[in-house]
């Protein structure tokens, strides 16, 4: 491996990244152990039409998962307070989800609803989605990518309340395994007042059921 494996703009920074990825291997060491699994599945990487395959998977593999090289404290840290005392409900729907299952590395595909009251101070909607993204392209279970997205909105806004939903596919159930297309799973996280107030929360769910609210 040549030092020049490691020039990579997706290198993630120590500052976003825990002890375990320190010793991150070289692109090079990435796309032999693509070429392992090839010849592990009966083929053989040398043929013509697989010689370049590693270094798409491993390319691919950058960009599915550049969720590791992003911080939530630097996505959410631009908040506005001018909002005219407004003081109700900020609700994004249908924010498309694309992630991958840690057990299998197989897609989740679904879509999140995440909604907070802000307490004077808001953000930008491309951020929600943003903070959605950036732990979407992890390797995730789904239980967590919610719980992560609705605790890093609460820390960098402190509003009166966040709420998270994601309903979401997961291919490692539907395309092997039990087989079971059309199946999604749906995980929620209530922080705040829509854990203490039912009429709120009920606001939420209804908002999202329903498209001409
Ligand atoms: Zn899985």
């Amino acid at each position: 491996m040549s030092p020049d494996d490691h020039i990579d703009p997706e290198t993630p920074s120590s500052s976003t990244l825990d002890k375990t990825n320190d010793d991150r291997p070289s692109r090079s060491e990435a796309e032999d152990a693509v070429r392992t699994l090839i010849r592990w599945m009966g083929d053989n990487p040398n043929r013509e039409g697989l010689l370049d395959t590693p270094k798409r998977v491993v390319l691919s593999y950058g960009e599915l998962f550049n969720g590791y090289t992003k911080n939530p404290g630097d996505v959410l840290s631009r908040t506005f307070t001018e909002t005219d005392g407004y003081t109700d409900m900020v609700l994004l729907r249908d924010i498309r989800v694309e992630s991958y299952c840690e057990h299998h590395l197989l897609p989740i595909i679904g879509r999140a609803h995440v909604a907070y009251v802000p307490n004077g101070r808001v953000v930008g909607i491309s951020k929600l989605a943003r903070t959605v993204e950036l732990f979407s392209k992890r390797l995730q279970i789904q239980e967590k990518l919610t719980a992560q997205i609705a605790n890093a909105i609460n820390e960098a806004l402190e509003p009166k309340g966040v709420a998270v939903i994601i309903d979401a596919v997961h291919e490692c159930m539907t395309t092997r395994g039990v087989h079971k297309p059309g199946v999604s799973m749906v995980t929620k996280t209530l922080l705040g007042c829509f854990n203490d107030d039912k009429e709120l929360r009920l606001d939420f769910l209804t908002s999202i059921e329903h498209r001409n609210v």
